[in-house]
């Protein structure tokens, strides 16, 4: 694909925004989603086992609570350790906790990390995807994102949405991003706030929150613990924590 947020290579934090003042953020800066409803058909794509809980766990386990349709799409394999199939097998367990059986959750089984060689091939696994579940809602990776994966995964999904002329919702989340989620590790009673480099780059009101409450915030937190393969590596696990907050946290255009 020739676009140019594939090259996309994200220069020093800068604190401030184009004009050159200094750009301050807080959760109430971000409109408050609405829940999703029963008649809802949810597509969520996941890049690697373990993204879909973190950005959306608590938005699923809502969806499941309200009795709309989730349907998860679990991109690459995971396999970078050699840790496949223990990664497909915390993957079905931690969707559980939220409510969703085994047999709504497809893994597709690309290389993990190596998205970029597959585009031809993931834009028509991924639309005939959409084209046969017709979801209302997808929620797919934000093209700022610095992992080569997500980024990759995140333009496909924008490109068959738009050939397919989809007039649902689209909300995209950050997983990677430098001094992103801040702070890093447990702080389950701060809020997810976009990097204010990204602000400087979009507009402000595109972000917008989920709040979550302390009972979905405990079956999120238990469908995080269940990824024990990566909770092994100090640095991840300090990563995944830090999506444990009081709010998940969605850009969306539209
Ligand atoms: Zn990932």
């Amino acid at each position: 694909m020739n676009n140019p947020l594939i090259n996309l290579v994200v220069p020093k934090i800068s604190l401030l925004n184009r004009s050159g003042k200094k750009i301050k953020t807080s959760f109430l800066d971000f409109p408050v989603m609405e829940s999703p409803l029963p008649e809802d058909r949810i597509l969520i794509f996941a890049p690697h086992p373990d993204d879909e809980v973190l950005s959306a766990g608590g938005f699923m386990a809502l969806a499941k609570i309200n009795k709309a349709l989730v349907k998860i799409i679990i991109v690459t394999n995971g396999n970078k350790r050699n840790l496949k199939k223990k990664r497909y097998k915390e993957t079905l367990k931690a969707v559980e906790v939220l409510g969703i059986k085994n047999n709504d959750v497809i893994f597709l089984n690309y290389p993990d990390g190596k998205l970029k060689d597959y585009t031809h091939n993931l834009s028509k696994n991924l639309s005939q995807l959409v084209v046969r579940f017709k979801p209302t809602i997808i929620i797919s990776p934000y093209p700022f994102d610095t992992h080569c994966d997500h980024k990759i995964l995140s333009l496909a999904v924008r490109n068959i949405v738009k050939g397919l002329k989809y007039n649902g919702k689209i909300f995209e989340y950050l997983i990677h991003f430098p001094r992103y989620p801040k702070p890093r590790g447990l702080y389950e009673n701060k809020y997810l706030t976009p990097p204010a480099f990204l602000l400087g780059l979009d507009n402000k009101k595109r972000w917008r929150q989920l709040p979550i409450s302390f009972e979905i915030k405990k079956l999120k937190t238990e469908a995080i613990s269940q990824h024990k393969s990566q909770l092994r590596f100090p640095i991840v696990k300090n990563l995944l924590l830090s999506f444990i907050k009081k709010n998940e946290l969605f850009y969306s255009e539209r």
